[in-house]
């Protein structure tokens, strides 16, 4: 296990929002080992720092309900749904082995009962695993379709009462149009749920920032792809767009 950096981190709890696409390589699909190392050892730094780490894993990298549904009636839609939630369990999995080959402790938890391979997501339980220091890995998203794993980060960040709800992207934050697409794009260093809901901000789903706005959850959007940015931005420092009614916090 790495020695604990110096220096108290400006949060105390975080739920992490991992997409499929954090698992595989640019462009692709299925799982990169090599992607899912090395945010393994982003977040095993970020616990080393003493902060309670949930992380919901989405499944995108390997199936979106709502893609494989489209145009066709062969496979219903609500099956896909559940196709794509079976999905998440696949990265939960590699992440849980790459966390604990760095000495981390994890638990991988599942809203859909699958007991051979991860606990049920019972709140309880998982407080208690983060109050031990136990990085907690939620797979199956809310456990219902026609939702994403958005949706699925808000809700139990609210229940797990965490400080802000870390979006992982490979962009540096929230734009005023698509970076990948527009060279003249203004990177916002902060923005209000107002603005967001109003001019339909690719952040989140929209379902998941009207449960953040409703419940004051801030939600930190950042560049996963830079080494050391989740790190960076638990540590207080001015790293990505932050989305919530206050300011940034700063390490006490
Ligand atoms: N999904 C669902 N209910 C949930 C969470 C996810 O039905 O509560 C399904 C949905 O079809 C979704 C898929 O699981 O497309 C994979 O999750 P998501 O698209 O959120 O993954 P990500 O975009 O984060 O990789």
């Amino acid at each position: 296990m790495e020695p604990a950096p110096t220096g108290s981190p400006a949060f105390r709890r975080i739920l992490l929002k991992l997409s499929g696409e954090s698992f595989c390589r640019p462009g692709e699909g299925g799982i990169s080992v090599e992607e899912v190392s090395r945010i393994a050892r982003q977040v095993s730094r970020v616990a080393s720092l003493g902060v309670e780490v949930a992380i919901v894993v989405g499944g995108g990298n390997i199936l979106r309900g709502a893609q494989l549904s489209r145009g066709s009636d062969v496979i219903k839609e609500a099956t896909a749904h559940y196709m794509g939630m079976t999905a998440t369990v696949i990265n939960g999995l590699a992440l849980q082995d790459a966390l604990e080959s760095m000495g981390r402790p994890t638990r991988l938890m599942t809203s859909i009962r699958m007991a051979e391979v991860a606990e049920p997501f019972i709140r309880r339980r998982a407080l208690s695993h983060l109050e031990k220091g136990r990085i907690i890995i939620l797979a199956t998203g809310t456990g219902s379709p026609f939702v994403t794993t958005d949706t699925a980060a808000a809700l139990r960040g609210k229940e797990l009462g965490v400080d802000v709800i870390m979006k992982a992207t490979r962009v540096d934050g929230v734009y005023s149009a698509d970076p990948e697409k527009n060279p003249h794009a203004v990177l916002f260093e902060a923005l209000d749920f107002d603005k967001v809901l109003r001019d339909e901000l690719k952040i989140m789903d929209m379902a998941a920032i009207g449960l953040c706005k409703e419940n004051v959850l801030p939600i930190l959007v950042f560049n996963f792809k830079k080494e050391g940015n989740i790190e960076r931005a638990v540590r207080g420092d001015v790293v990505g767009t932050w989305i919530g009614s206050g300011t940034r916090p700063r390490p006490s």
